[in-house]
């Protein structure tokens, strides 16, 4: 299993595209095993077995209103109230010619054959009623109208949306099984790096990385082990395999910075010394070059390039097809269309680019307003990115108004 850089077969290609690398993620990173678990921690999973209705639904005759029941071969226009149905109450019974019950919505129809006539259309006088309009609509939500007993009402593959939940919830599938999360190690390297909360001294900067990781990856529900470990190799191996059970049980491993080739970036040798294949140590994304996809067994590990606009690329476009392919979401297609609200202009685009934008939907259709950028190492268009431009190599200009693809950084398109 050689570097994909050098394994390209129509060519030689010094280094893989976004699309090898996506291609990469998506055959390595199969569905983790299922488990079960309560439906309060099922948003956003993956279910892993059909579910189907237990018995009909609604599983009896239920009143559509607040009203009474009659019968619906009734006649007359004046009733005796002989009995009061609550919503949860189960009192079933004939109705004579003459008999009414009022029934709250919800109810449990006392017999078959009835009608409910509304509150609204219904006249007290003294101990008896009067209706003062019929419909003929019989305002009852009838057994089974909305499923049959058996019949599967959420399919294998599903991601559980709160609707879903709801309707699972209905089902009494309080336990759904679903793909279980995967386990994250996130180290940040690099000897310059403070926390959020310390004033950096002459020369050091705050750590951004290891927030935007965590918050990227609790869009999916995961929260991941988090380390900031030194810049030398040595410390950095025992702080990340301290205790072995951590990085032997990671099923994706999380590097930021240290994947380039400086002096002391040392993610590739790490990334061996601890047993991974190196399988792409460079890509043609812009940004994003220094990026290293690496394999042990069935986990994943990336080496992402410290600049934080990177990062957010890299996370966007490859680790997602990472997390999307461990769950077994069924890859949906991505990449979307839209129309730029602005002139872009891509420079020496020499490689393929993924442009911070931000994108809204406008008169129905996609616009993708462009974020300033110089350079990688830039923060400030993350305050609103939620897209990236894919903008093709040698595509240096672009018009407003100009078709482009993008890719949403949303959890859920
Ligand atoms: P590296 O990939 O380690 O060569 O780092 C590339 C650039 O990203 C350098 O300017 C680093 O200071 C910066 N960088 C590395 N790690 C972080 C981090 N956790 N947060 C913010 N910037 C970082
Ligand atoms: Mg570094």
């Amino acid at each position: 299993m050689g570097c994909i850089e050098s394994n390209v077969s129509a060519g030689f290609q010094p280094s893989a595209s976004a699309d090898a690398v996506l291609a990469l993620v998506r055959e390595s990173c199969r569905p983790l095993e299922p488990e079960r678990v309560p439906l309060r921690d099922a948003l956003g999973r993956v279910l892993r077995e059909p579910v189907g209705a237990p018995e009909d639904q609604p599983p009896f005759d239920r009143s559509a209103v607040d009203g009474c029941a009659i019968r619906l071969d009734e006649s007359s226009n004046q009733f005796r109230i002989v009995d009061e149905i609550r919503a949860g109450d189960w009192k079933p019974r004939q109705l004579r010619p003459g008999e009414a019950v009022r029934i709250a919505t919800g109810g449990a129809l006392p017999g078959d054959g009835l009608q409910v006539v509304m509150k609204e259309d219904v006249q007290a006088e003294g101990a008896l009623i009067r209706l003062t309009r019929r419909e003929a609509g019989r305002n009852i939500r009838f057994r089974g109208e909305d499923a049959r007993a058996g019949q599967v009402l959420v399919e294998n593959g599903t991601i559980l949306q709160p609707g879903t939940l709801g309707l699972l919830a209905s089902l009494g599938c309080a336990r759904p099984l679903v793909t279980r999360l995967p386990r994250v190690l996130h180290a940040a390297t690099g000897n310059e790096i403070v926390p959020p909360e310390q004033t950096p001294q002459r020369g050091q900067i705050r750590d951004s990385n290891s927030t935007l990781v965590r918050a990227f990856l609790k869009q999916w529900g995961v929260e991941p082990t988090q380390l900031r470990v030194p810049e030398d190799e040595a410390a950095a191996k025992s702080a990340i395999g301290n205790p072995p059970s951590t990085i032997d049980s990671a099923d994706l491993l999380l590097l930021s910075g240290g994947a380039s080739v400086g002096e002391h970036d040392f993610t590739r040798r790490l990334l061996e010394d601890l047993g991974f294949v190196v399988r792409v140590s460079k890509t043609t994304m812009r940004p994003g070059k220094p990026l290293i996809v690496a394999q042990r067994g069935h986990a994943m590990a990336f080496g992402l390039p410290g600049n934080p606009l990177a990062h957010f690329v890299c996370l966007n476009i490859c680790v997602r097809a990472a997390l999307d392919g461990f769950s077994g979401r069924p890859s949906e297609p991505s990449v979307q269309r839209g129309v730029l609200a602005a002139d872009l202009d891509a420079g020496a685009n020499v490689r393929e680019t993924f442009w911070p934008a931000r994108w809204q939907l406008r008169d129905g259709a996609a616009v993708l307003t462009p974020l300033r950028w110089s350079s990688s190492g830039d923060l400030t268009a993350l305050a609103s990115a939620n897209a990236l431009l894919r903008v093709a190599r040698g595509a240096a200009r672009l018009a407003q108004g100009s078709p482009v693809e993008f890719i949403s950084t949303l959890p859920f398109p």
